[in-house]
């Protein structure tokens, strides 16, 4: 089911989504090589309770962590472990929080130390690729425009595209329709509407587009073990230009420092 949002409730999910970009750029100034998955879980579940949030992932259909952290191969859905972070890693973090019973939903993905020129590209095309999305994400086109924004920016660089994972509606669910895939023909799928908020979240693999579950029931890998990219805003469909709900900019300015 579609739920158009009031006014209110975009407010709601603008409110969530602040928290998740606060939480990744909590997140930003801790990932390093020598650090473990299952301590920037613990860190973002604590940070998302002491802002008045609870963690929107902690026990969805089972999950049970906080936040997914899926590093190279992994697409998505990886589980904090005992996994340390090593040089040359690129971590996608994908983080939900609640307040006000509204769910917010971003994903960031990360580099470790010195990563590959080529994995670096596969990162910088994903996050393009993401914002071609948002570009149609307005009132009067539909989810294929999205999708075939997206598919066409990441084809065009030589990448493939996920089919079985898609971004989403959210709201009160963190999964509501319409479903928002990352391909697509112009002019089919769902109309988008004012107040529609949607999750746009391009998984781009550096390889082919094969993917398999790990036995965990969770962890998502390309099939070829090539590294995959996973960068998600969550966005409000307006006339002109969709409002990007989730901040980057909260991230990349401690990236930035981090540099420093
Ligand atoms: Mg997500
Ligand atoms: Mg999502």
């Amino acid at each position: 089911m579609i739920f158009i949002k009031t006014e209110e409730e975009v407010e709601f999910c603008r409110l969530s989504n602040l928290l998740v970009s606060r939480t990744h750029a909590m997140l930003a100034s801790e990932i390093s090589e020598g650090v473990s998955t299952n301590y920037l879980d613990k860190l973002a579940d604590q940070f998302i309770r002491d802002n008045g949030g609870i963690p929107g992932f902690l026990n969805y259909n089972g999950f049970p962590k906080s936040i997914c952290i899926s590093v190279n191969d992994v697409v998505v859905h990886g589980i904090p472990s005992k996994y340390v972070l090593k040089d040359g890693d690129v971590v996608s973090i994908d983080c939900g929080a609640i307040i006000n019973g509204f769910n917010g939903d971003s994903c960031y993905t990360f580099e470790v130390g010195n990563v590959p020129q080529e994995t670096k590209k596969l990162l910088i095309c994903t996050k393009e690729a993401l914002y071609k999305g948002i570009e149609k994400a307005i009132v009067g086109n539909t989810t294929g425009d999205i999708g075939f924004a997206v598919q066409t920016h990441a084809e065009s660089n030589g990448y493939s595209v996920v089919r079985e994972l898609v971004g989403h509606g959210v709201g009160k669910n963190l999964h509501e329709d319409p479903e928002i895939p990352n391909y697509g023909k112009p002019k089919k799928g769902f109309n988008l509407r004012d107040r529609m908020v949607i999750a746009i979240e391009p998984m781009i693999n550096m390889g082919k587009r094969d993917i398999y579950v790990e036995k965990d029931g969770w962890t998502v890998r390309t099939r070829d073990h090539k590294p995959s990219a996973h960068f998600e805003h969550s966005v409000v469909v307006r006339e002109n230009k969709a409002q990007i709900l989730s901040n980057f900019e909260l991230i990349e300015e401690v990236l930035k420092s981090k540099l420093n």
